[in-house]
């Protein structure tokens, strides 16, 4: 399975847990603070993902996006892996 394929698998199996916690945990006294929990234990995750997961190439990292906006370069972070490098166009399995 490529990557992107997998990163599909992770984000919907995250989406059906989190709405299973929601409606779940909702009604309990602290059940906000779970889904809060939940949601920066997701974050965390996200960003050790962001950093580890580095083109074979050039070593950049794969979400992170560069655009062009107003003539300066913004670089913004994607969720989703993207099938080929946005700094060498290095194809990503
Ligand atoms: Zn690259």
């Amino acid at each position: 399975m490529e990557r992107r394929a997998k990163h599909k698998v992770v984000l919907i199996v995250w989406f059906i847990v989190f709405l299973l916690l929601g409606s779940g945990v909702w009604s309990f006294q602290a059940g906000h603070l779970m889904v809060i929990g939940f949601f920066m234990a997701s974050l965390v995750g996200y960003m050790l993902a962001a950093f580890l997961m580095r083109c074979p190439k050039c070593r950049m990292p794969v979400l992170l996006r560069p655009r062009k906006f107003l003539g300066m370069e913004l670089f913004t972070w994607s969720i989703l892996t993207p099938t080929h490098c946005r700094h060498c166009g290095e194809r990503l399995k």
